[in-house]
C-alpha cells in the first residue's frame, strides 16, 4: 500500500463561489497582460533576440497571448557555457537545498494557481478544470521529486567487517529538456525539476506554441531561488536551437516529450559521438500513442460510454494518453455505438475559457489542417457515425466518430491528436487484444468488462505502459499512476514514478578498506 506515502495536492473546487470569483479575477488580470514580450534567460539575465513569434489564443486567434523572443544558436551556445560553469557548484549543493528550491516553486505555483490556469487556458486552449488539474500535476512533480531525491540521497550501505561500501548517486552534468505544448506547464516542469533536483544544470526548450507558460515557469524558478546558469530558458526553433543542443558535445541528458518522429530523430542524433565528446548521452523520449479501449460483451455500457467520451474528447483528443480507438465485441457493438454517438452529441464545444465548455479548440492551424486531412482519409476508409460542426472563430474541430473501421486503416494506426475516434468491431476478446496490440505504440489502454478472465488477461497481455480497467484512460496522477509507454511510445522510466529520477543520475560505488 501507499499508506504514509506521497499525497498530491487537491484541485480547485469550482463548486465554491469564492473559487469561481478567484478564477474570474485571474482571467481579468491575465487579460491585462496579454501581448507582452518574453525573452530567453541566459546565465541569469533575460537576453534580447532578433527574431520573435506570436503565441496566439487557439480559442480566438485574433488574440496575441504573448510575443516570444526566439534565441539564436550563438545564444544557445552562451547558455551551454553558462551551464557548464554553474555545474560544479550545483552538483555539490546539498540535496536538501536543491529540494528546497522545488518545494518553494511548488508553493509559488499554489499561490499563483488561478493565474497559471488562466495562462494555460488562453495559450493552449485547455478547458479551465483541466488546466487547473495540470497546475496540480506540476506542483506534485515538484513535491514528489524533492522527496524522491532525498530518498535516493541516503544511498545504500553494504558494509562488511573491515570494509565500507557506499552506493551513491551523483549528478551527470548538463540536461536539455525539450517539452511539448499539450501539457505546457506540467510536463515542462516535471522534466525540468527532475533534472535540477538531481544536480544537473538544465536548459528548457519549450514547444513554440506554449512558450508563454514556460516563461511563467521560469519566473517561478527564479523566485524560488534557482542559481544563475543552473536553470536557463531557451525558447527557439526546435529544428535549430533544439537540434543544436541535442547534438552538443557537452550535453549529457536529453529529456524529451513529443512526437514519435522528433523523438526517434533525437535518439539517433544523440547516439553519435561529436568531436570532443567523452561520454554517451542518455535519452529519455516520451512519445505518442494510438490508445485503445476494449469494450467486451459483459461491460457496463453506461460506464463505458462515459469513459470513452472523456478519454477521447477531453482536451479535444490532444493528450498523449487520449483514446483514439474503441474496440467493441460484436454482441454489444450496435448498442454501444448508438449510445456513444448520443453522448458525444451532447458535448459543449466552444471557447476554453467558458466554464460550460467540454471540447475546446485544437492548438493551431497546422494541427487543424492535419486533423481535417485525417477526417477526409477516414471517410474513404470507414463509415461516419457522427461529425459535429464547430464554431468558426478559433481552431475548432467538432468531434468525429468513425464506425466499422478496419484494424489496419490509417485512422486506426496513426496518431491523429485531435477529436477523432475510430470504432472497430471484433468477434471475440482474443481478437480485441490482438487488434489493440496491433500498432507501433504502447502508451495507454483500457478495458470495460465484468469478466474476471478478461480483466486478468488484459493485465498481462495488453501491451501498454498504463492499463486502466473500468475507468477512463487519461488523467494519470503523480505517484499514483506513474506514466509512460514502451514500443514506439518511448524509452525511459515512468514520469511521476519511483524510477524516474534514476535516469538523471550516475550511480557510483565507493569502497573503503578500513
Ligand atoms: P513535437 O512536434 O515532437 O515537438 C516537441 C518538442 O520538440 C518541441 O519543443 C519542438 O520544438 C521540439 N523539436 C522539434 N523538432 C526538433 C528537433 N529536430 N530537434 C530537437 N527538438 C525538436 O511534439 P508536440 O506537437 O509538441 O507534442 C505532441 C506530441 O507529444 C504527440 O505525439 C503526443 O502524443 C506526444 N506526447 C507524449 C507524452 C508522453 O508522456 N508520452 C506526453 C505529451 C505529449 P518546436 O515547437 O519549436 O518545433
Amino acid at each position: 500500500g501507499n499508506e504514509g506515502g506521497f499525497l498530491g495536492v487537491a484541485d480547485t473546487d469550482y463548486s465554491q463561489e469564492s473559487e469561481i470569483m478567484k478564477s474570474a479575477e485571474a482571467f481579468a488580470l491575465v487579460r491585462q497582460q496579454l501581448g507582452r514580450t518574453y525573452l530567453p534567460l541566459v546565465n541569469g539575465e533575460y537576453v534580447n533576440t532578433s527574431e520573435f513569434v506570436d503565441s496566439l489564443n487557439p480559442s480566438n486567434f485574433s488574440e496575441v497571448v504573448g510575443k516570444i523572443g526566439l534565441m539564436s544558436v550563438e545564444q544557445a551556445e552562451e547558455a551551454m557555457k553558462a551551464a557548464k560553469a554553474a555545474f560544479p557548484a550545483w552538483k555539490k549543493t546539498p540535496v536538501k537545498q536543491r529540494a528546497g528550491v522545488l518545494r518553494k516553486a511548488a508553493d509559488l505555483m499554489e499561490k499563483r494557481r488561478a493565474e497559471l490556469s488562466a495562462w494555460i487556458v488562453l495559450e493552449v486552449g485547455k478547458p479551465v478544470k483541466e488546466a487547473d488539474a495540470e497546475v496540480s500535476e506540476a506542483i506534485d512533480f515538484c513535491l514528489y521529486y524533492a522527496e524522491e531525491m532525498e530518498r535516493l540521497d541516503a544511498g545504500v550501505i553494504y558494509d562488511v567487517a573491515g570494509e565500507t561500501n557506499r552506493y551513491i548517486y551523483q549528478a551527470m552534468g548538463i540536461a536539455v529538456v525539450i517539452s511539448p505544448w499539450n501539457f505546457p506547464l506540467a510536463i515542462a516542469c516535471g522534466m525540468t525539476v527532475a533534472a535540477l533536483v538531481a544536480g544537473n544544470c538544465t536548459l528548457l526548450k519549450p514547444a513554440e506554441t506554449s512558450s508563454v507558460i514556460t516563461a511563467k515557469l521560469t519566473e517561478i524558478l527564479i523566485e524560488a531561488g534557482i542559481p544563475k546558469g543552473v536553470f536557463q530558458y531557451v525558447p527557439g526553433k526546435g529544428s535549430e536551437v533544439g537540434a543544436y543542443l541535442v547534438n552538443h558535445a557537452d550535453t549529457h541528458i536529453i529529456a524529451f516529450t513529443g512526437s514519435q518522429e522528433v523523438g526517434c530523430r533525437i535518439y539517433a542524433e544523440a547516439a553519435t559521438l561529436k568531436p570532443g565528446q567523452k561520454h554517451l548521452k542518455r535519452v529519455i523520449a516520451e512519445m505518442g500513442g494510438k490508445n485503445a479501449i476494449i469494450v467486451d460483451e459483459s461491460a457496463d455500457l453506461d460506464q463505458a460510454v462515459v469513459g470513452v467520451v472523456q478519454s477521447a474528447f477531453g482536451y479535444s483528443g490532444q493528450k498523449c494518453s487520449a483514446c483514439s480507438r474503441v474496440i467493441v465485441l460484436s454482441p454489444v457493438y450496435d448498442a454501444f455505438v448508438r449510445r456513444l454517438v448520443e453522448a458525444t452529441k451532447s458535448l459543449n464545444i466552444g471557447e476554453a475559457e467558458l466554464p460550460s465548455t467540454q471540447v475546446g479548440p485544437v492548438i493551431d492551424a497546422k494541427a487543424r489542417d492535419r486533423i481535417l486531412e485525417y477526417i477526409e482519409k477516414g471517410k474513404a476508409e470507414a463509415q461516419v457515425a457522427l461529425e459535429l460542426t464547430a464554431p468558426p472563430q478559433g481552431y475548432y474541430i467538432g468531434p468525429v466518430i468513425f464506425s466499422e473501421v478496419p484494424a489496419d486503416a490509417t485512422i486506426a494506426q496513426q496518431e491523429i491528436f485531435g477529436p477523432v475516434l475510430a470504432v472497430t468491431r471484433v468477434k471475440d476478446f482474443a481478437e480485441a487484444l490482438a487488434v489493440a496490440n496491433g500498432t507501433n505504440y504502447a502508451l495507454t489502454g483500457g478495458l470495460y468488462s465484468r469478466t474476471p478472465s478478461h480483466i486478468q488477461q488484459a493485465q498481462t497481455d495488453f501491451e501498454v505502459g498504463n492499463v486502466y480497467i473500468n475507468r477512463n484512460i487519461t488523467g494519470a496522477i503523480v505517484a499514483r499512476q506513474p506514466f509512460g509507454g514502451f514500443k514506439l511510445s518511448g524509452v525511459g522510466s515512468k514520469a511521476g514514478g519511483p524510477d524516474y529520477l534514476l535516469q538523471f543520475l550516475e550511480p557510483r560505488t565507493v569502497t573503503e578498506n578500513i
